[in-house]
Order: C-alpha cells, then structure tokens, then sequence
C-alpha cells in the first residue's frame, strides 16, 4: 500500500533520502528536515495512511508501535527525563502538510501548552 506520489512513501522506499534513525518490519523513523526542537523526529509507517480519519481498527497494532518506537528514540537520545512531546497532526487546520500519517517525536527544550 503505497502511493508514488507521496514524499514519505518515497522515503520508505529509499527514493528520496533522510537520515534513518529507525527501520523495521512496520515503520521508519528518520530526522525531521526542518527541526522545530533539538530533537525532532519522526516515525511513520512503511504503509500509506493518508490521516488519522483513514485508521482501521487492524492498524491499531501498528499506531501502538510508533508510540513505542517513539518513546525508545526518546530514551536513547536522553530525552526520557526531561520531557517530549508525541504529536499526531490530522488535516490542515491542525497543522497537517504530508499527507502519509507521522507522529512528531519533539524534546530537548520545553513546551507550551496549550499548543498554537
Ligand atoms: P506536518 O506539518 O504534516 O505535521 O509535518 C510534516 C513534517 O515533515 C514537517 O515537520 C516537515 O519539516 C517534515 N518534512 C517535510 N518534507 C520533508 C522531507 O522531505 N524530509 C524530511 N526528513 N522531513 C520533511
Ligand atoms: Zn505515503
């Protein structure tokens, strides 16, 4: 399930590059390319989910596992402790721009809330 139009799925597919933190069976997590904290990753899965609104309930698995996925990014950069934030942006007016679901992995400084 993928579409060849789609900029994450061409990353998965190592047709444009990022720098992979992350690779297995049912994700990849590679750096954000215009970071908006000093960590800022971000774990998307290997297949092509347009938003949130387009989950199933088989994908459950699956969206547990950029959590996690993401959580252990978090512990190895030491982030653990001091706090980040895991966000799931869904259309435009929640600041959605790639349409290939991805969960922002954001820490090493602090975090307003609630967010703009
Ligand atoms: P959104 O605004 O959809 O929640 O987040 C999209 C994110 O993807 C943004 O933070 C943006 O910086 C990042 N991004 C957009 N294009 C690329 C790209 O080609 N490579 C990488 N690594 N990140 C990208
Ligand atoms: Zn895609």
């Amino acid at each position: 399930m993928k579409d060849p139009n789609c900029l994450f799925c061409k990353i998965v597919d190592g047709r444009i590059p990022a720098k992979t933190v992350h690779d297995d069976a049912l994700c990849v997590a590679f750096e954000d390319v215009n970071p908006k904290s000093p960590v800022h990753v971000l774990v998307i899965p290997k297949n092509h989910v347009e938003t949130t609104n387009d989950l199933l309930p088989e994908d459950e698995p699956m969206v547990g596992h950029l959590v996690t996925v993401a959580a252990g990014i978090a512990k190895a950069r030491g982030v653990e402790g001091s706090g980040y934030r895991t966000v799931l942006n869904c259309n435009r007016g929640a600041g959605q721009s790639v349409f290939h679901i991805h969960l922002h992995l954001m820490g090493g400084r602090s975090f307003a809330w609630p967010p703009g």
